[in-house]
């Protein structure tokens, strides 16, 4: 592991690569800086040591290739100097000069943070010369963005090239590669997947990765349907991908293969509209009538999975198990949560990843039971479907 913990940084120039891709209103004022925070162990350190910060970061989704006033990270510079208690040094001027300018002003302890990288429209291409230029600014490399470790960007992979003996993960990165190896190199048994969510596509090679590993894999949410109506139920209105009926057959017979204990959804809790507060009906088994679609898992199924979860050392979670952001269809997703955090109480080590995931976790107010939750979705998910990530390899190579 190339991390920054036993290095110091005193008087170097330290370009670090961030996600710094936080929601905010319409006055610009950001509602949820979860990112910041979990960025701020791998900035406080390098001040400590005596380091100049460069800070890289994405914001939004540029699309005009140049400057765009309603995508600078200016907001998140006034944010983070009130975080830091000091001036982050900032232009908002995409010319290398201005930038090599402020970067060499720049003291021990002080920090800058360049523009949107993504207003260059080489970043997203990976593009060599921007990742030069970008490099001619510091001495070293910490690459402490997990959220953006599945693009192959200048800033997230390419740069690092030009540091060969001078590249490191930074804390947040760091964090992330030690508990998903755990999890995917040598789990304690037994291991269970709860694998959810609305849709089947998007989980497909999640699944085929995680069978050769799992002993159980529950499946939940609305991509037990497709399954369901795979199996020969009626599903009535339920979110289903008819074109992926044979898959949900494919995976079930690999999983039969592989000696895995595959899990689906007994009883369904389901409603007459998508809507919080549409009519609900209990179907005691999968047998949902044509003007209902299913939204939530029922008690048996709970209480099914809640066994499965309990008798479980290792416990990786994605995806939740109904449409949780309606409050009264939370419940299975919430029982879920419960039985993971009894778990992890009784030693097993709990994973939970994937952006509605981790709201869902956050929400049902045990966050804090959960040995590992992960800050990237997309990159978790990549690393789950047995992908090398281009962000973690350019720093190992
Ligand atoms: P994650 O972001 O954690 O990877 P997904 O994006 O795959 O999770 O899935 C989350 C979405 O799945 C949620 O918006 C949730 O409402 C939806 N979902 C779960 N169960 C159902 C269902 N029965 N019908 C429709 N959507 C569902
Ligand atoms: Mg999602």
């Amino acid at each position: 592991m190339k991390g920054i913990s036993s290095v110091n940084f005193a008087g170097k120039k330290v370009l670090v690569r961030v996600d710094f891709n936080v929601p905010v209103d319409e006055n610009k004022k950001i509602t949820d800086d979860t990112r910041i925070q979990e960025a701020m162990p791998t900035i406080k350190k390098l001040m400590s040591d005596g380091a100049s910060i460069i800070l890289m970061a994405h914001f939004g989704r540029p699309k005009k290739g140049g400057f765009e006033p309603e995508l600078s990270l200016k907001p998140v510079v006034d944010y983070l100097s009130e975080l830091l208690n000091q001036k982050v040094a900032f232009t908002q001027s995409l010319d290398f000069n201005d930038i090599k300018e402020l970067a060499d002003n720049l003291k021990q302890g002080e920090v800058m943070m360049i523009e949107n990288i993504r207003f260059y429209p080489e970043e997203t291409k990976g593009d060599v010369e921007l990742a030069k230029k970008l490099a001619s600014l510091g001495d070293c490399y910490v690459n402490d963005a997990f959220g953006a470790a599945h693009r192959e960007h200048s800033s997230t992979a390419t740069i690092a090239q030009f540091f060969p003996n001078d590249k490191y993960f930074g804390l947040l990165m760091e964090h992330e590669i030690i508990n998903l190896t755990k999890l995917m190199n040598a789990p304690t048994k037994p291991f269970t997947a709860i694998i959810g969510g609305s849709k089947i596509s998007s989980k497909i090679d999640v699944i085929k990765n995680l069978l050769p590993l799992v002993d159980n894999l529950i499946i939940g949410g609305g991509m037990s349907y497709t399954f369901a109506k795979a199996n020969g139920k009626n599903i009535g209105k339920s979110i289903c991908e008819d074109d992926k009926i044979q898959v949900a057959l494919d995976l079930q017979e690999e999983a039969k293969k592989q000696n895995v204990n595959l899990y689906l959804p007994v009883d369904i809790l389901a409603g007459d509209a998508f809507s919080n507060d549409c009519n609900i009906k209990y179907c005691p088994e999968v047998n949902i009538p044509d003007e209902l679609e299913g939204m939530d898992a029922g008690e048996k199924t709970r209480e099914l999975f809640g066994k499965v979860i309990l008798d479980s050392k290792t416990i990786l979670w994605n995806g939740p198990v109904g449409v949780f952001e309606f409050e009264n269809f939370a419940g299975g997703t919430n029982s879920i949560a419960k039985y993971i955090a009894e778990a992890t109480d009784k030693g097993a080590f709990a994973a939970v990843g994937g952006g509605d995931s981790v709201s869902a976790i956050k929400k049902s107010g045990f966050a804090d039971k959960i040995s590992y939750i992960s800050t990237g979705g997309g990159a978790m998910l990549e690393y789950l479907e047995g992908k090398t990530l281009p962000g973690i390899k350019a720093i190992l190579d």
